[in-house]
């Protein structure tokens, strides 16, 4: 069994995390709104405000006769732990009242404020908050036990007190030297009270012909939510058949499970009347007792008798009164407190489980966004580290199915290997190179003085070679184009990479990583892209031309033998077979390198970027220190700001879970 102590417990810190969190009901799923609210209603001057005001214990409310409540007032009750007793209002926060006069006049105030010294109403509440370390009021939920221990105190029952006071406490558990402090202390729920306008018939000068409704829908406004608990306040001097209060209770709460009948104004009623009919239930049966009330008439607010004198005579009055004597126990502000206390506690611990369930809906929700926006980083060098190479591994991870396919972008390496380079072999100008003219040039020139006798064998070596240099620049292009379809992978990787995304320094490291590896790989390849082309003019391949010097030289004519006509050296039949022979060779040679060239860049540039784009980056983060890791792992500032915010909300929402566990399955 839960004890009261925790459930109070409980409540204070679901609501402490509802001011905390700035919660202040309003939204559907708030947590505020399931915890319960009490409001009064009733018709003007039916004595609402003197009714909280009891209960509360505190003169704060303005009261009189006409309309004096002209807007809502939202009064939250908290216990402190400390400190003297003060109020505080929202629309004032740095504002501390230790004078309850000082509230009251600022509530009118206020009032005024907005709407101005008229009558007319307003339905913007003014929240006014009452902290206490005494805790505020007679809304005192104690374990029972505990009351009972206290009272024996109060009363100081010499025969009970102290040995069964002892026996009692310790059956509960409680030190006897612990006992005065707790009385101190006592146990208020924080709880909210709303005092509202009070309903009417009619304008009156300088009302709006709407006021009557407009008083009516804000009253309902409040009293229709579920977890609020109606204080329905009828005068006795008025027949309960025409209270407003229970007309408008009875339309919201139907079944009146959370409608309590308040009696005011007792000691008004006609000489020879009392209210015993409505009070026992017979005019109109309310689930919950009716309670009578007798509070501070105006002449007593004149002569400012104060709360406790009012108690003691209203209880008076019940003891006296030959009507309402047999029920001098069931009567009074000090017993609708009591009920009240006790009704609420039975519906906090009914809303329990709601309140777990939308607790937990709350956590998963701030648990979702957690993992969204990432989770903090542990602050030991060891986590960090192992939180960097875990990102670079999942970045490397997207780099590589983007290369291998599972992600899109790698197919444009093929695309290189397949268009770009046959298209820019194609256009290399070997036409002109080997025209008749060039290549004539060329011979004469590697002739020398001396023409060659058989076959132009300088010539022919330095066409070629001259030929083979025009691969270099699709070589390299391709080397290029390759390069930049890595880097723009890495861009992607990067991006895409969820982890990543809340650490922009990491983001640029290893973007930069990556990239001065790419540019590495880039020199390999092209090197070895050269290398290729070199290679095809430092060795000639030789079978080429040992077949050529077997066909009949083109442009002969048909039947002459090729020995009984030597060509002309210098002719152009002769350089034109030159020409031909050569561009042969540059084809087939072209034919290989379209084939080598792709391999290499694949070897150099691809296979490499696969297997230690980030080797480097390692070893260089396994180097550095605690204080360079963190500088890596730095955040957006707003990011963190966020996260520390929602880390924080959660941090309450499993404090508030674990104190409701702990309440709901003891
Ligand atoms: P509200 O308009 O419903 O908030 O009513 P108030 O609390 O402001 O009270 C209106 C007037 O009725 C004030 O002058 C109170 O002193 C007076 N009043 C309220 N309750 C009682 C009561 O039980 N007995 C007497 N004699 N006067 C009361
Ligand atoms: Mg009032």
């Amino acid at each position: 069994m839960a004890t009261m102590e925790s459930l109070i417990g409980l409540v204070n810190r679901i609501q402490r995390a509802c001011t905390i969190l700035g919660d202040h009901g309003g939204e559907g799923g708030s947590l505020w709104e399931a915890l319960p609210s009490v409001a009064v209603v009733g018709g003007q001057s039916s004595g609402k405000s003197s009714v909280l005001e009891s209960i509360v214990g505190r003169d704060f409310l303005p009261r009189g006769s006409g309309i004096v409540t002209r807007r809502p007032l939202v009064l939250q009750l908290h216990k402190t732990e400390s400190g003297s007793e003060y109020a505080e209002f929202l629309h004032a926060p740095r504002r501390k009242y230790s004078d309850f006069a000082a509230v009251r006049k600022e509530i009118a105030d206020e009032t005024d404020r907005i709407t101005g010294k008229s009558k007319q109403i307003s339905n913007v509440p003014i929240h006014l908050s009452i902290y206490s370390p005494h805790g505020v009021g007679s809304l005192i939920l104690v374990d029972k036990a505990f009351l009972h221990g206290l009272t024996c105190v109060r009363e100081g029952s010499p025969g009970v007190a102290p040995v069964r006071l002892l026996q009692c406490l310790s059956h509960h558990g409680i030190r006897a030297k612990k006992l005065k402090h707790v009385e101190e202390k006592g146990s208020v729920v924080n709880l909210t009270l709303v005092d509202l306008p009070g309903l009417t018939k009619v304008a009156v000068d300088g009302q709006p012909e709407s006021i009557v409704r407009d008083i009516e829908d804000m009253v309902r406004s409040y009293v229709q939510k579920p977890n609020c608990i109606i204080l329905a306040i009828s005068p006795a001097n008025q027949d309960i058949a025409t209270s407003d209060a229970i007309k408008l209770a009875r339309e919201v709460d139907p079944t009146g499970e959370r409608t309590f009948g308040v009696l005011t104004k007792l000691d008004l009623m006609d000489k020879g009347t009392n209210a015993l009919d409505v009070l026992e239930g017979r005019s109109y049966r309310l689930q919950h007792p009716w309670v009578g009330i007798v509070n501070r008439s105006q002449a007593d607010i004149n002569k400012n008798v104060d709360m406790i004198d009012a108690r003691r005579k209203e209880q008076e009055y019940f003891a006296a009164s030959p009507d309402y004597g047999h029920l001098v126990h069931k009567m009074g502000s000090e017993y609708l407190a009591k009920l009240l206390s006790k009704h609420l506690e039975s519906v906090i611990r009914q809303r329990i489980p709601s309140i777990i369930a939308l607790i937990n809906k709350t956590i998963d929700e701030l648990e979702a966004e957690l993992d969204r926006l990432g989770r903090p980083i542990g602050a030991d060098g060891g986590a960090q580290l192992y939180t960097i190479l875990e990102m670079c591994r999942a970045f490397d991870r997207i780099f590589k199915e983007h290369l291998d396919g599972g992600r899109p972008g790698g197919d444009r390496i093929y695309g290189v290997f397949d268009n770009q380079l046959p298209a820019a072999l194609k256009k290399l100008p070997f036409d002109r190179h080997l025209s008749l003219q060039n290549v004539r040039k060329v011979i004469s020139e590697a002739d020398g003085y001396q023409p060659h006798l058989i076959a132009p064998e300088q010539g022919y070596r330095r066409l070629i070679d001259s030929s083979l240099g025009y691969f270099k620049g699709p070589g390299e292009a391709s080397v290029d184009a390759v390069h930049f379809v890595l880097k723009e992978l890495v861009r992607k990787s990067i991006s895409e990479t969820e982890e990543l995304k809340r650490f922009p320094t990491l983001q640029s490291d290893i973007a930069a990583a990556a990239n001065e590896a790419l540019e590495r790989f880039r020199d390999e390849g092209r090197k070895t892209v050269l290398r290729l082309v070199e290679m095809e003019s430092t060795y000639l391949t030789v079978e080429f031309f040992r077949k050529l010097s077997l066909e009949p030289e083109k442009g002969q004519a048909p039947g002459s033998t090729p020995n009984s006509q030597a060509p002309d050296r210098y002719g152009d039949n002769h350089l034109r077979r030159i020409g031909s022979n050569v561009n042969a060779y540059v084809a087939m040679v072209c034919d290989t390198l379209r084939n080598t060239i792709p391999k290499a860049i694949v070897h150099c540039q691809v296979r490499e970027a696969k297997r230690s784009l980030l080797n480097q980056f390692y070893a260089h983060v396994g180097s550095r220190e605690k204080k360079q890791l963190s500088a890596m792992l730095d955040e957006d500032p707003s990011l963190m700001e966020k996260r520390n915010a929602i880390a924080k909300r959660l941090e309450l929402y499993k404090s508030a879970r674990d104190e409701i566990d702990s309440v709901a399955w003891k």
